[in-house]
């Protein structure tokens, strides 16, 4: 079995096998661009090592051949005492997850081979035992776990003996002391000395790697961005070059685009004798990659040669990172790179321009969920706040909070459901778990590529790095800036476009996405690059898809809204809110009437009030379709809860008052008690059990139908009955409603359509029957999740889901994304079956997960015709149905 490559026999599309950064390392490699030689291990190698918990038989040998043809192909043998051959060994995923897991570098030096690297370099003994002191930190904190902090004390103890916070001013004696300190740090943690035997750090450090992939770090980073759990890592051994042999040395990391804004241009940050880390960790101030054409033009101008190649090769924008090894250039990394939501469709929409990619690639370079983020709020313009510190605008957004300094006290108070920003120096990936529940991240130091501003990118959180005015004292819980002191609780808002950083509350406004969506913006007209692209973007989705997509629409307010969005109808409007408010107490006289007169007079009374909410909607969609759903819940949800209602009952008597009214209410509410009201007395069952009910809701949808013709308004009702199990039930509905709309309608112009929702389980199995009597379904998904799974909505998240996910059970919860293969399956036979038996039966769906993205393309696949979504979700739905039709 094979399972090393060498770079020259892989390539970019290898990416399972040989990872990500593998499989790019092999496409540069054969390009031709300059990356140092070197090898693959591939995620096979490791999900064995995984499962088994030793190393896979043959893959010594592999290794020990690859690196033989290296230490050949350079001159060098690893570690030799004279010229040795060092190697970096870096892990490197499917999928890029940005510091989570490790990388060693200058593996094969020891206290010999240490002399000769001086040696080779022109007797530069800083340079030697600064890689060596590296290497021990590297790989005492990554392969043996030592804690990293006592080999940074170590590095600050010499500092200051120094009188220095530079680690540049450390020369070549500091730096061998550091050695042995750091030596002895090994030891005293492992209870052995620091391995000599080079080929034995290569074995240690690639075990390492391989067991990074399970760190907790990484675990919880797959999960946030659902990442499969059982993909494994490869790694990559590759030969070391130098970015810290001198002032004519260095290392950077650069984007082709803009990775926040997606404007054309030079961004990176480079960082002049320095080694790997050192740029990203936001150790030392980096200086913008355009002041490299200053230090060294010709390797700039070589850099963006390659960038240029770069990118018409991968047709989107790429990341890099390079080191600069005495003036020369080496290609150490590239990747396709992650970018804001606003960046991804602005470089979309410059691709196409550009005639990389047509408008249907374009379509898979952007997601919903990018869509959604560009659709929160924004500070407003003249907000009239002064900024007390400017950082970089890391990743967009506006995030106001209370202001915390430690991961866990961000969990903390973010479980207590307080908006906080997570303020550090710089973010570790520690810090994973602060970020995840932070509002916003705000940095003192690092720049556009450092930890905190890479990850908050890619979890669309807003972020500010690098606003060095803040000083930071983490212990105490506490910033300064501007004359003025922070505490932790104090309220900051921080502008991860502009990077300003304001004390206090800033209002904030509509995106410019949202005002382009509800028509307040002519992307004609205006000179916004983001509103552009969306429009080009939305008009080419809508023009491919093949599902409609509806909205979830109880208010005429919310469907006028909704439409502007672009939804084509209205999938579920629900009829309960029209029973709350001042109706109460008709609804009350309904459930304690005594006769049929007395129901029959407060049905009547509802009447008149359900037809003009139903005109109003109506007339909002003007001849588009209105589901219009029978009322669901049950009718004690309509009455005061019991606990209460006793109470005032109790205390009424205790005064003396006359309770005959309430006593009667508190005795109904007694009777109607239900241990499991989600299964009891509700939807169909309500209107089998409760004469007259239905019959008033279908004479008020049809009455406002006909007012609507009268008016010069059309309409399209389509009552829906919510919880149908069995045919039977809903035949009974339907011969009582047919009379009734017949009756109505009389010679007018109006067309009601009868169908039920599948929403118990039962429905959808049953669902050529149901189909006999339908003229459409409607997927309710959550109340089918909650019955299919046996799980209580508003109870089983909080209390054991995180244990489900952590399991990993179910990637994300079944009410989030439909569960494809069991609620999924649901669907999909009732979708069958129904279409079966009923040719063209109109099929939609209409639970929250309408508009969620992974399960819009699941709709679409199972050939449903429509999805409806709360108003805000319509223009994610629009793009994802475009996006599964491409
Ligand atoms: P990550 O996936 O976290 O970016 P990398 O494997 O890319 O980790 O390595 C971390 C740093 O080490 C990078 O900045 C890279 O440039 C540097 N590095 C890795 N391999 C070498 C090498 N062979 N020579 C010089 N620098 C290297
Ligand atoms: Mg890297
Ligand atoms: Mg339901």
């Amino acid at each position: 079995h094979k399972y090393v490559y060498d770079f020259a026999e892989g390539n970019k599309d290898l990416k399972d096998l040989l990872g990500g950064k593998g499989a790019n390392l092999a496409e540069m490699t054969n390009l031709g661009l300059p990356v140092p030689p070197g090898f693959t291990i591939t995620t096979e190698a490791c999900k064995a090592y995984l499962a088994s918990g030793e190393e896979p038989a043959g893959l010594a040998d592999q290794i020990a051949a690859h690196l033989a043809a290296l230490e050949q192909g350079m001159g060098r043998r690893l570690g030799d005492p004279d010229d040795p051959l060092l190697v970096s060994v870096r892990s490197g995923a499917k999928f890029s997850m940005p510091g989570m897991m490790e990388t060693v570098l200058n593996v094969g030096l020891n206290d010999r081979s240490v002399v000769g690297l001086a040696a080779q370099a022109s007797g530069n003994q800083r340079f030697a035992w600064d890689s060596y002191r590296r290497l021990i930190q590297m790989f005492g904190k990554t392969v043996c776990e030592v804690p990293g902090e006592e080999f940074e004390h170590a590095l600050d103890e010499a500092k200051r003996a120094r009188g220095t916070t530079n680690d540049l001013d450390l020369d070549a004696d500091d730096l061998r002391g550091l050695v042995d300190t750091y030596k002895k740090i090994f030891s005293k943690h492992t209870g052995r000395e620091f391995p000599q035997d080079p080929r034995e750090q290569l074995d240690l450090a690639i075990r390492a790697v391989f067991e990074s992939w399970n760190a907790e770090r990484a675990v919880i980073y797959r999960r946030q961005e659902r990442i499969p759990a059982d993909l494994g890592t490869a790694v990559n051994v590759v030969a070391m070059v130098f970015g810290n042999l001198g002032p004519d040395s260095g290392t950077g990391v650069a984007f082709t685009r803009d990775p926040a804004s997606g404007a054309q241009g030079i961004y990176g940050d480079y960082l002049a004798n320095a080694q790997g880390e050192d740029v990203v960790a936001g150790i030392r101030n980096t200086v913008p990659l355009q002041e490299l054409e200053r230090i060294d033009k010709p390797a700039y101008d070589e850099l963006l040669d390659y960038m240029a190649r770069l990118e018409r090769h991968y047709k989107d924008l790429c990341d890099i990172e390079f080191t600069i090894e005495r003036g020369k250039l080496w290609m150490l990394q590239t990747r396709v790179g992650k970018r804001t939501a606003a960046a991804a469709f602005v470089i979309a929409g410059q691709l196409v321009d550009e005639g990389l990619i047509d408008l249907d690639e374009a379509l898979h370079r952007v997601n919903g969920a990018q869509l959604a983020q560009l659709m929160f709020p924004r500070f407003q313009l003249d907000h009239g706040f002064e900024p007390v510190a400017t950082g970089i605008g890391a990743s967009p957004g506006a995030a106001v909070g209370k202001v915390v300094f430690t991961s866990a006290r961000a969990v903390e108070l973010a479980g207590q459901g307080e908006d906080v920003i997570l303020v550090r120096r710089e973010t570790n990936p520690d810090d994973l778990n602060g970020m995840i529940s932070a509002r916003g991240i705000l940095t003192s130091r690092g720049g556009k590529t450092s930890h905190a501003a890479v990850v908050a990118r890619g979890m669309g959180k807003t972020c500010v790095s690098g606003a060095d005015e803040l000083d930071i004292d983490i212990p105490r819980r506490r910033f300064t800036v501007a004359g003025q002191t922070v505490t932790e609780g104090d309220v900051v808002s921080i502008d991860g476009t502009t990077g300003k950083v304001y004390l206090g509350e800033v209002p904030a406004t509509p995106s410019e996405v949202v005002q382009y969506f509800e028509g307040e913006l002519d992307p004609a007209s205006i000179d916004d690059a983001l509103v552009k692209a969306v429009h080009r973007i939305m008009s080419h989705a809508d023009a491919t898809r093949r599902l409609a997509v509806r909205t979830n629409a109880d208010t005429a307010a919310d469907a006028a809204r909704a439409r502007r969005f672009g939804a084509e109808g209205i999938g579920l409007c629900r009829t309960e809110h029209m029973f709350l408010g001042d109706r109460r107490e008709l609804v009350e006289r309904l459930i304690l009437a005594r006769d049929a007169k007395e129901r029959e007079e407060s049905l009547a009374a509802l009447l008149p009030l359900q037809r003009a909410d139903f005109v109003e909607i109506f007339r909002a969609m003007d001849g588009q379709p209105v589901t219009v759903r029978l009322i669901d819940p049950p009718l004690h949800e309509f009455l005061p809860p019991l606990e209460q209602l006793a109470v005032d009952v109790a205390v009424a008597q205790e005064r003396g008052e006359d309770v005959a009214k309430e006593e009667a209410l508190l005795a109904a509410v007694r009777r109607m008690h239900e241990e499991n009201p989600m299964l009891g007395l509700r939807g169909v069952r309500l209107g089998l059990v409760i004469p007259g009910l239905f019959a008033m809701q279908v004479r008020a949808i049809t009455e406002a139908a006909v007012e609507c013709v009268r008016q010069g308004v059309r309409s399209c009702p389509e009552i829906m009955v919510p919880l149908v199990g069995a045919v039977q039930e809903l035949e009974t509905v339907r011969s009582e409603a047919e009379k009734i709309i017949a009756e109505v309608v009389g010679g007018s112009d109006v067309e009601v359509l009868i169908g039920t929702m599948i929403e118990v389980p039962r429905a959808a199995l049953t669902a050529g029957q149901i189909a006999e009597a339908a003229e459409f379904f409607s997927f309710g998904t959550n109340d089918l999740t909650q019955m299919g799974w046996g799980f209580s909505r508003d109870d089983v998240e909080g209390a054991f889901f995180w244990r489900y996910l952590e399991l990993g059970i179910f990637g994300i919860s079944p009410f989030e994304s439909i569960d494809a293969d069991g609620i999924g399956r649901l669907v999909r036979i009732a979708a069958e079956e129904g279409r079966a038996a009923r040719p063209g039966l109109k099929l939609g769906v209409c639970g929250e997960h309408g508009g969620d993205p992974d399960s819009v393309h699941f709709f679409h696949a199972v050939g449903l015709d429509y999805v409806s979504c709360s108003p805000f979700r319509v223009p994610v739905a629009r793009l994802e149905a475009g996006r599964a039709a491409v």
